[in-house]
């Protein structure tokens, strides 16, 4: 009989979610973590008695309402409503796009002004779009596209608009209503003492080694349990045997300023081409925090190279055949399951991550 019914490789929200379900039918777990912390993305580290969200921003947001209880029964949340601001070379515009955005771009103040306003500038693009460029102004126009789109988006991607596919951007959300609320969910919120309070209560009763590197030392980690449940990269799982996933990288450069109320806001995006970052995001503001002291980080858009931490999954058809190469081996494991956003090569949510862990405790526990 092995010791544990699951070893669990990672300490993310995809592991947490299912510890806690199996520790609830009295499984035995142990976790083995590579970093020196347990909760994978969602980690926040103190600073100035400031909960800092090391690896990006992190603000909870679902219309799912089991999944809304579940983190409640975990920790208590706030009333943070995601309202970030562009600035544009000093001028500051609401996002999402909406009545107070319109009403600062071009001083109207009615709805059917700002529609009559937009109709006129995607006028310019006759035909099918070339272009994201072309298809961005035939959704927004001309000003919002050249003030609060162009920039930002060459830096995320590191290209020029016009060299970049139309089909990137699908939709641009434009709401003709004074709301400054930026996602369209039935709830959000932050939890009150920072997401370490979810994870802590997630992992309760697991036992825990801490900067391990499983696949080091995989074959002594599989002795020891029933069942693997992995949400590390599928592609470093398979030793890269078909070749490696691409990822979207960023890079963080985080400050103590000597100011109580830096920017007025949680996230400040910067969408002019020059400046280098994309956005600032001050922390305290995801709590309401009254600290003398305030803590900012810059964040930059950035290719992913060996040794990064792999962010965004580059979802693009190359990469997708060379994930379904790796999902078909990982389909034939019996002893393990994958899972969570490295796991599964997926961008999720956190509302989402949480639905497919316990969907997953779902079909092992019944
Ligand atoms: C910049 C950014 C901002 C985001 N903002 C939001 C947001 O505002 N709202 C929202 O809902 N979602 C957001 N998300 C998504 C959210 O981060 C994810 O849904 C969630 O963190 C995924 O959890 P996970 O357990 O799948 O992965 P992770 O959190 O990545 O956990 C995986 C863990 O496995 C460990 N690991 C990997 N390989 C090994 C190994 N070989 N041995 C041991 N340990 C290993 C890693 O160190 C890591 O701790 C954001 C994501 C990013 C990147």
């Amino acid at each position: 009989m092995k010791k544990y019914d699951y070893v669990l490789v990672g300490s993310g929200l995809y592991s947490g979610v299912f510890a806690y379900l199996a520790r609830q039918k009295g499984k035995k777990c142990l976790v083995v973590e590579k970093r020196d912390h347990m909760g994978g993305n969602i980690y926040c580290e103190e600073t100035e008695g400031i909960h800092v969200h090391r690896y990006g921003a992190h603000i909870f947001h679902t219309s799912n309402k089991k999944i809304w209880q579940f983190v409640n029964e975990l920790a208590e949340f706030n009333r943070y409503t995601n309202s970030p601001v562009a600035n544009f070379k000093g001028e500051m515009y609401n996002m999402p796009f909406n009545m107070n955005t319109f009403s600062r771009m071009w001083g109207i103040s009615t709805p059917a002004e700002a529609k009559a306003k937009i109709e006129e500038q995607k006028a310019s693009i006759t035909g099918e779009p070339r272009n994201l460029e072309e298809q961005a102004i035939s959704l927004v126009g001309k000003d919002i596209y050249e003030k609060l789109v162009k920039g930002y988006t060459e830096k995320q991607w590191g290209r020029d608009c016009k060299d970049l596919p139309a089909f990137i951007i699908k939709r641009l959300p434009v709401r003709f209503t004074y709301d400054n609320n930026y996602f369209n969910d039935l709830y959000q919120g932050i939890p009150i003492g920072g997401y370490n309070v979810i994870i802590e209560k997630l992992f309760e009763g697991c036992d825990m080694e801490m900067g391990v590197d499983y696949l080091e030392n995989k074959e002594y980690y599989d002795g020891l349990g029933d069942r693997v449940i992995y949400t590390g990269t599928i592609d470093g799982y398979y030793g890269y045997r078909f070749g490696k996933l691409e990822y979207r990288s960023l890079r963080f450069e985080t400050q103590v300023v000597d100011i109580d109320n830096y920017q007025g806001v949680a996230v400040v995006n910067y969408t002019d081409r020059e400046t280098p970052y994309t956005r600032i995001i001050e922390h305290k503001h995801f709590e309401f925090g009254t600290q003398p002291k305030s803590v900012i980080t810059r964040e930059y858009s950035v290719d992913w190279s060996e040794g990064m931490e792999p962010y965004y999954p580059v979802n693009d058809e190359k990469n997708q055949e060379l994930f379904q190469k790796y999902a078909a081996l990982a389909e034939k494991e019996d002893h393990v399951i994958f899972g969570g956003r490295l796991g599964e090569y997926k961008y999720y949510d956190m509302d989402k991550v949480i639905e497919s862990a316990m969907s997953r405790a779902d079909k092992e526990f019944g």
